[in-house]
């Protein structure tokens, strides 16, 4: 495997939004040794990142179906799902997971779709890639009860209680942009307490793009200014913030 610096642990390169310059957008991460997983959120888009990824030596990929779409998952998404998992590049099921702010599919097809996606992770051995949002009551008692074997709560937010909750399952915490909002004393506060080995850097591209570049399109290449403020609110340096670089590739497998 090549030297890689960072990982982007979460992007959305198969977007629209990079339809004009996705190419350009990937060979800038690659030419500051970032490598990247790209997520997809349903059964096209999963699709469409298995493809990049085969393409691509720093690319791979998670598949899976986010709770925005979970009336679309059914027996034939989780058939297409488990072949594209055969696939070596396709290193996580995800993105997956709940989402009661915007609630966007019916909560009980959104536990469902969670719960037989941890099912299909843990069988495929492979970690989860969830997305909690407003859903943390339900989000705690179904990974009680179904216990992914690894994985990462992508863009954590919430206290240091709850930091640890998710860390006692075993699980990592995704680190992205909003550690860099002006607002988010808490998350820096969270930052500050839990150890450097539980957690992985993202960037949730084309979204939450970290300041200075706020309000515009994310890139994976500026998981770099996430490390930068990891480094800076944990008083160590860059250096040692990429050794997440390692963590991520052990929970991957990559
Ligand atoms: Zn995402």
């Amino acid at each position: 495997m090549p030297n890689l610096k960072l990982i982007d642990t979460h992007a959305h390169l198969d977007s629209a939004d990079y339809n004009e310059d996705r190419a350009v957008v990937i060979a800038r991460a690659f030419s500051e040794a970032i490598g990247v997983i790209t997520v997809g959120v349903d059964l096209d888009s999963s699709e469409a990142a298995l493809k990049l990824a085969q393409r691509r030596r720093f690319i791979w990929a998670g598949v899976g179906v986010h709770p925005h779409e979970a009336r679309t998952f059914n027996a034939h998404v989780e058939k297409r799902l488990r072949e594209f998992a055969a696939d070596s590049k396709v290193v996580a099921i995800g993105e997956i997971g709940l989402d009661y702010y915007r609630d966007l599919s019916p909560r009980s097809m959104q536990r469902d779709a969670f719960i037989e996606q941890i099912k299909l992770a843990n069988e495929l051995d492979l970690p989860v890639i969830i997305h909690n949002r407003e859903s943390t009551k339900d989000m705690l008692a179904i990974l009680r009860k179904h216990r992914p074997k690894r994985g990462v709560i992508h863009s954590f937010l919430g206290d240091i209680d709850l930091a640890r909750e998710f860390m006692e399952l075993g699980l990592y915490l995704g680190i992205g942009g909003p550690l860099t909002f002006k607002k988010n004393d808490i998350l820096r506060d969270v930052l500050s307490q839990i150890p450097l080995d539980r957690i992985l850097l993202e960037t949730d591209s084309p979204y939450l793009t970290p300041v200075p570049y706020r309000g515009k399109r994310n890139e994976p290449a500026y998981v770099r200014l996430v490390a930068n403020e990891v480094a800076r609110i944990k008083e160590i340096s860059v250096e040692d913030v990429a050794t997440t670089t390692e963590h991520a590739r052990q929970l991957f497998h990559i």
